[in-house]
């Protein structure tokens, strides 16, 4: 079944405060609470539905992730369906209005689900989007040309032609069967999707010949994507309704974006932040010295002060990646490493010799902030 939306469930409008939010939960939950609706499933359904929304739509983080990327923006955080984590939550809002305590349904419930009347759905589509790093920034706009099912132009999608439809004999246009069988616990029902109509109630007399009956045909779409920034590798996005199309005017699937991350040549991604490992020479390190930092869409000047360690870390804070939910961004990480020469000519090397003799070469000198004492702490 298709999920519906939040905001729809509650019948509040997007910009609803929370109070007004809260509200309405209120409002559903007293009226499709199954106390009050004994053995109506579709109360059930929808004292769940709202119980799920509200969830959502309760919690700022929750929200605002909906509100960018609908259902598939919570995906992997919902472990979310069964009675008692509703009635975690009831508390807070209801507190005694049901006498409080135990409802006294929660085995049992949700099990015997009735037959439901048939909604053919389209199934779902998917597609890797690769982003290098300024898209990742900035989010993007992409379209897309999707190869797909689309309902049938030549019977507007009901695969019938000329409409020319007929009440399934089977199960009289209820889409349903009912067995009734006698066992040793009594008489007992059984409700069945009708094999005839497939649930639908109807059967086509004449087929679309477009279509063979179907009511949908290979086609493709144009797509407008809009990615919002700070996605991240394997991330999944869903553009709801743009999937295949279902058959004989069903329900569209989705269309499930699959993010992948260009590497950068130098940048390298860890959360929001952005690492980069630097070298410069010794002399660079000993004397202070400015150099060239890349950054996204571009690069900048970084000083590095006389007397810098390798393995020291610069930050160049807010240079990374936004977060997702807008509301921070990262730093690039700058890992300074001090170069070592491999090979050296005759007056190199008596240069370095002669540094040899200098006290303040020697990392001994450093009394205070000598990083091989810090060393030792950690194995002696
Ligand atoms: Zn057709
Ligand atoms: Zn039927």
């Amino acid at each position: 079944m298709d999920k519906r939306d939040y905001y729809e469930i509650l019948e509040v409008p997007k910009t609803a405060t929370s109070e007004e939010i809260k509200k309405a939960y209120r409002k559903m939950a007293i009226k499709y609470h199954p106390d009050k609706n004994p053995d109506n499933k579709e109360a059930e359904e929808k004292f769940k539905e709202a119980a799920e929304a509200y969830e959502v739509l309760s919690n700022p983080d929750k929200r605002s992730r909906y509100d960018q990327f609908g259902h598939a923006g919570l995906h992997g955080q919902q472990g979310f369906s069964g009675m008692d984590d509703i009635f975690s939550h009831f508390g807070d809002i209801f507190g005694d209005l049901f006498g409080g305590g135990g409802f006294g349904f929660s085995s049992g419930f949700g099990g015997g689900r009735q037959a439901q009347k048939h909604v053919n759905r389209g199934s779902n589509l998917r597609l890797r989007v690769k982003l290098n790093l300024s898209e990742i920034n900035e989010g993007v706009k992409k379209k897309v040309k999707v190869n797909k099912y689309v309902p049938c132009q030549h019977c507007g999608g009901s695969g019938a032609k000329d409409n020319s439809f007929e009440t399934c004999p089977t199960c009289n246009g209820r889409g349903q069967t009912v067995r009734v069988q006698n066992s040793i616990f009594g008489q007992m029902q059984t409700v069945s999707t009708c094999p005839n109509c497939g649930g639908e109630g109807k059967i086509i007399k004449n087929k679309c010949p477009e279509c063979q009956g179907n009511g949908i045909v290979k086609g493709e779409e144009i797509i407008e994507l809009n990615i919002p920034a700070g996605v991240a590798e394997g991330m999944q996005l869903s553009v709801r309704g743009k999937g295949n199309a279902g058959a004989r005017n069903g329900i569209a699937g989705d269309l499930i974006i699959l993010i992948e991350e260009e590497k950068d040549k130098e940048l390298e991604r860890d959360g929001e932040n952005l690492l980069y490992n630097l070298f410069i020479s010794f002399p660079q390190a000993a004397l202070g010295t400015t150099v060239e930092i890349p950054v996204i869409n571009g690069k900048t000047e970084l000083k590095i002060p006389a007397g810098t360690q390798s393995g020291e870390t610069i930050k160049l804070r807010g240079k990374g990646l936004p977060e997702l939910n807008g509301y921070g961004r990262g730093d690039i990480l700058v890992n300074v490493n001090v170069w070592t020469p491999k090979k050296l000519n005759k007056e190199e090397e008596k240069i370095m010799k002669s540094l040899l003799e200098s006290e303040n070469i020697n990392p001994s000198s450093d009394k205070d902030k000598n990083p091989f004492k810090k060393f030792k702490k950690f194995f002696s």
